[in-house]
């Protein structure tokens, strides 16, 4: 059996692993590389795989940089089942599109610039009718029970705690009368997280791809991180500011809103209206409300008792244009929650525009920000920024907290492995930099004994 990585070999992005028996061959998550100009050329084109010959795609959850590339599967002819969870089909379809017309507009922009240069227009990479196509090929998988994917090849999904639907795959072949299990770990949730049941770890494996993305180090707790977050908006609530936070539409958003119910819930915290002005995290967290059946202990007891819905009664969802623009008129204070989460783009660059020349403003940054995003601009002290051309002093508060990633850190990863550690598996830890997988990998070799493979895109893993 082998295993090629096309993909999230020393990088975090274009997870793909492209799996093949003497009987069959399927790729496990096919995504998008992200970050610059290099990534969106190694997105057009194809790894070297036969697409007729490969039986299916499974996937570990929705996320564009474990999806993104699906749609080309389907413009070379794909035409077999894409097995996923149900909420991860759910998800996947709501962040595809999203993605698809996101395309459409970036390459009308340039198309007309093709135009006025005399150049012919070029077309997106796919269209939303593969996209369509592909969304017919969705086939959903129970958790924790075994579905026949290939010939001679089954699977089980199990939680993998990082976003609504996201599953660590337990692969099992047999080839020539002999069985083999190879782990996925998809990425994999923090501990306590929020809403979602903690990953459930799996007991033994022939080979392991453990994801690597915080291998070196541990997040701030979650108790101090709500405790800062609290700080920072009682004192903006004093301020009568608005409170502004870029986030991602799909996660980030719902655990954020998790914990404003809960504040508000105690009694001792201020309450004032949070506006949620995102479509597509509204629909996201439509997705996120309906599946409570993979809520943890504490989510669906708040359920049952209707706690949620009544705390959550503050939010107020902001799906036009228009009620977007009218969140300038109102006085703080408030809180917005809008995209895009590393403020590169969507309504939250609005609202920047119109509030952070004003000392009263706060703005609060929960997630990572990549170099040269107006978000990273913020986060490292810029006294001006350029927002749709026009210059904008930064008046307003910037505060970044940490220690709500959706991802494990390093001793979360190491809980995780340590229960399939004594089967001794080959250990692959890809979905991670060197920064991340090298440090994580001394542990494991300390610890275990086991010799962690770092792979490069390419690499190919035989058992
Ligand atoms: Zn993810």
């Amino acid at each position: 059996m082998k295993i090629t990585l096309f993909g999230a070999a020393g990088d975090v992005t274009g997870s793909a692993y492209y799996v093949e028996t003497d009987s069959a061959k399927v790729l496990v998550d096919f995504g998008l590389f992200q970050g610059g100009k290099q990534a969106e050329i190694r997105n057009l084109k194809l790894p070297p795989i036969n697409i007729g010959k490969l039986d299916s795609v499974i996937l570990t959850h929705a996320h564009l940089d474990h999806t993104g590339r699906l749609p080309l599967l389907i413009k070379a002819g794909y035409q077999k089942p894409v097995f996923a969870t149900p909420a991860t089909i759910e998800m996947s379809a709501l962040i595809l599109h999203d993605s698809a017309k996101v395309k459409k507009m970036d390459m009308q922009r340039v198309n007309r610039k093709r135009s006025r240069s005399g150049q012919p227009h070029i077309d997106p990479i796919y269209s939303t009718e593969d996209l369509d196509h592909l969304l017919k090929l969705f086939t959903p998988v129970p958790y924790n029970e075994p579905v026949s994917v290939a010939p001679g090849i089954s699977i089980r999904a199990v939680e993998a705690g990082h976003i609504l639907g996201s599953v660590s795959i337990e692969l099992t072949a047999v080839e020539i009368g002999k069985k083999k299990v190879v782990i996925f770990s998809g990425d994999i949730g923090p501990l306590g997280m929020a809403i979602l049941k903690d990953p459930a770890p799996l007991p033994y494996a022939d080979l392991v791809f453990l994801e690597s993305t915080y291998g070196n180090r541990d997040h701030k707790s979650l108790k101090d991180t709500l405790l800062e977050g609290e700080t920072i908006i009682r004192q903006a609530v004093r301020d009568k500011g608005k409170i502004l936070i870029p986030s991602f539409a799909v996660g980030r958003t719902q655990q954020l809103l998790y914990y404003m119910a809960a504040a508000f819930h105690r009694g001792d915290f201020p309450v004032f209206p949070v506006y949620l002005d995102s479509p597509m995290a509204i629909e996201a967290t439509n997705i996120y409300m309906k599946h409570t059946e993979l809520y943890d202990e504490e989510a669906m007891e708040l359920v049952r008792s209707g706690e949620l819905k009544a705390d959550l009664s503050h939010v107020n969802m902001s799906t036009t244009p228009e009620e977007s623009i009218a969140l300038n008129g109102l006085e703080g204070p408030l809180m917005i929650i809008a995209g895009a989460g590393m403020c590169n783009a969507g309504r939250i660059l609005h609202h920047l525009r119109h509030n952070l020349w004003m000392p009263e403003t706060s703005v609060i940054i929960i997630g990572y920000q990549a170099e040269g995003t107006l978000g990273r601009q913020l986060v490292d002290g810029a006294k001006t920024v350029r927002i749709f051309g026009e210059t904008i002093a930064v008046k307003a508060q910037v505060h970044l907290l940490g220690g709500l990633s959706a991802h494990a850190g390093q001793s979360d990863l190491l809980r995780w492995f340590d229960v399939v550690a004594p089967s001794k598996p080959k250990i692959v830890l890809s979905h991670g930099e060197d920064k991340g997988r090298k440090p994580l990998a001394e542990i494991i070799s300390k610890r275990y004994g086991l010799s962690p493979i770092l792979p490069e895109y390419g690499d190919i893993i035989e058992i």
